[in-house]
C-alpha cells in the first residue's frame, strides 16, 4: 500500500511522526506536510504566490503552504507513486462536531476525497503539546487495512478522533454521527498594553451538545470516534422546502 500522510501541525509536530512510523509497518509512506503550524486553516489553497517545497529525506517533503497544498503537491508533483490512501494527522487537539469545518486536517482528507483517493483524519483529543500519540497511531494503521480492504462509498472520508486516555483504558471504536458544538463567549475582548483594544478568539475548554452516537458522546466517553463525512454538504430534506419558496 502507497501511503502518503500529511497534517496541518507542520512537518515536525509529534504527530505526524508518530503517524507515518505507524504506517510504514504497513506500507509505502512518503510525508508531505507543512513546514509550520497551519492550524484552522480549513481548506485553503494558495493561489497567488508560489509554494516551495524541500525534500528534507527521502519521500519527506515540507511546503511553505496549507494542508490542501500538501496534497496537491505530493499527489502531481513530489512523489514518485501515486498514494492509494491519504492519511492527515495526528492532530494535536480533537477534530470533533462543527470544528470539522475549520480544521486543516481535515480538510487535507477532503483534498484527496476530492481526487478520488481513499483518506481519513486522525486526531487526538487533548488539551496540552504532552499527547501520548501512540494509540492513535496504532488505530491509524489498523484502519488503513481496513480502508484498503474495504473500500471507502464514494465522496466519502473518515473523521477519527482518540481519546487522551492511557491506551489501556481506550474503549472500543463506534461509528459516529458529527455532533454539534456550543460556542458562546469564545471571544475574548481585552485592552493590550499601549490602551489598544484587541479580540481574540478563543476555542479552549468549550462545551458540547451531548447527543447519543455522536463523536463528542464517543470521546467523551473513552471511545475512539470514526465518522463517516461526505463531500456533499447540501441538505437534502430542505430542497422540497425551497422549492416552495418564490425563487423559480
Ligand atoms: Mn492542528
Amino acid at each position: 500500500m502507497k501511503i502518503l500522510v500529511t497534517n496541518d501541525d507542520g512537518i515536525n509536530a509529534p504527530g505526524i511522526m508518530a503517524l507515518a512510523a505507524a504506517l510504514e509497518r504497513i506500507g509505502n509512506v512518503a510525508v508531505v506536510a507543512p513546514d509550520r503550524e497551519r492550524s484552522a486553516v480549513s481548506h485553503a489553497l494558495t493561489l497567488h504566490h508560489p509554494l516551495r517545497a524541500e525534500c528534507l529525506a527521502p519521500g519527506r517533503y515540507s511546503v511553505d503552504g496549507t494542508p490542501t497544498d500538501c496534497v496537491n503537491l505530493g499527489i502531481h508533483s513530489l512523489l514518485d507513486f501515486h498514494p492509494d490512501l491519504v492519511v492527515s494527522g495526528i492532530n494535536r487537539g480533537a477534530n470533533l462536531g462543527d470544528d470539522v469545518t475549520y480544521s486543516g486536517t481535515v480538510a487535507a482528507a477532503m483534498e484527496a476525497t476530492l481526487m478520488g483517493i481513499p483518506a481519513f483524519a486522525v486526531s487526538l483529543a487533548c488539551r496540552d503539546n504532552n499527547g501520548g500519540y501512540g494509540a492513535a497511531a496504532e488505530f491509524a494503521a489498523r484502519l488503513a487495512l481496513l480502508v484498503a480492504a474495504n473500500g471507502l462509498p464514494r465522496d466519502t472520508f473518515l473523521n477519527v478522533n482518540v481519546p487522551d486516555i492511557p491506551g489501556n483504558q481506550i474503549k472500543r471504536p463506534l461509528v459516529t454521527i458529527q455532533g454539534r458544538r456550543k460556542y458562546e463567549g469564545t471571544v475574548v475582548d481585552k485592552v493590550d498594553p499601549r490602551g489598544r483594544g484587541y479580540y481574540w478568539i478563543g476555542t479552549a475548554d468549550l462545551d458540547f451538545h451531548d447527543i447519543e452516537g455522536s463523536d463528542f458522546a464517543a470521546v467523551s466517553r473513552g471511545h475512539i470516534s470514526v465518522t463517516p463525512l461526505h463531500l456533499d454538504l447540501t441538505n437534502h430534506s430542505s430542497i422540497a422546502m425551497l422549492k416552495g419558496w418564490d425563487i423559480c
